[in-house]
């Protein structure tokens, strides 16, 4: 991965640290709606989003906001040495602790780490092994969970669920670092969170409002840029499909409204943009 991707919103910086990003993934895999021939028809997605048979690329990142002093971690990933039923995940050993180091960070300079949801994508540098236990990384960090996203996590038919909560949830939880907040808390300095549920319950995206510029994080009520424009196309993981339609389209509706720098959690290669009306759907433009 070369270099570090950064973007500004009004006062507010953002960086991308990347865990891994993998191309040519025949779409169906993640969308079983798709196929490689219905997304090459979105010119626009070749070449930073596919390949021109249509396979799609997918990130796999952490941002890092900061803003008045603060440094926020939003999505810390799957993590390193993770025991998860998805074979991709399991037991990885990718080098993002040097990225994040290298990108100008330290563990102990993270003061609030977001999640959007539990999902073992999202959650896994939390923790890091010390002997046979899994302890906090962000020690000097609280930890943002919804109330209905650490319900789901407890649904032990979820997948990966106990995996997830025994090693990257509960270890923040028993060290006294964790707060519940509201879907739609205000985490100031024009940061806020909003409800964005369907593909999990309690799923939320963050909001950015500085100085008249506007920013969202994603998260993954949308998982690839495709999705703007097949906004019926529904992700394997997505609890509620439908629920998940209908957020997809409210949530694009408002970051084309609005003008946001849009930053796609699982977008590949350029995930900042703006979401453009296109029909009565939308294509992504990378900035
Ligand atoms: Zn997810
Ligand atoms: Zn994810």
């Amino acid at each position: 991965m070369e270099g570090v991707q950064r973007w500004t919103v009004g006062d507010v910086v953002i960086t991308s640290v990347v865990e891994a990003q993998t191309d040519h993934i025949p779409p169906e895999l993640l969308f079983p709606a798709a196929t490689a021939a219905e997304v090459a028809k979105h010119e626009w997605v070749v070449p930073d989003f596919a390949d021109e048979a249509g396979n799609i690329g997918m990130r796999i990142q952490a941002l890092v906001v900061e803003v008045a002093g603060r440094r926020l971690l939003v999505d810390p990933c799957v993590g390193n040495g993770k025991t998860l039923d998805m074979p991709f995940w399991n037991d990885q050993s990718w080098p993002f602790m040097e990225r994040f180091a290298a990108a100008g960070f330290s563990v102990e300079g993270i003061d609030t780490v977001v999640h959007t949801h539990l999902h073992a994508d999202h959650v896994g540098w939390d923790t890091r092994p010390d002997g046979d236990a899994w302890v906090p990384t962000f020690a000097n960090a609280r930890h943002l969970y919804t109330g209905a996203g650490l319900e789901a996590l407890r649904d032990p038919g979820g997948y990966d669920n106990e995996n997830v909560l025994r090693d990257s949830v509960q270890p923040i939880l028993d060290a006294g670092l964790a707060d519940v907040v509201p879907e739609d808390a205000d985490l100031d300095d024009g940061l806020r969170l909003a409800s964005s549920g369907g593909h999990t319950p309690g799923h939320v995206s963050i909001w950015i409002d500085s100085r008249g510029e506007i920013g969202l994080i994603s998260g993954d009520f949308v998982h690839h840029p495709v999705q703007c424009a097949e906004t019926e196309w529904a992700e394997i993981g997505d609890a509620d499909a439908e629920e998940a339609r209908a957020t997809r389209r409210r949530m694009l509706h408002e970051a084309a409204e609005s003008g946001a720098l849009f930053i796609g959690t699982h977008f590949p290669t350029r995930p900042g943009g703006r979401v453009v009306v296109d029909g009565d759907a939308w294509r992504f433009a990378p900035a």
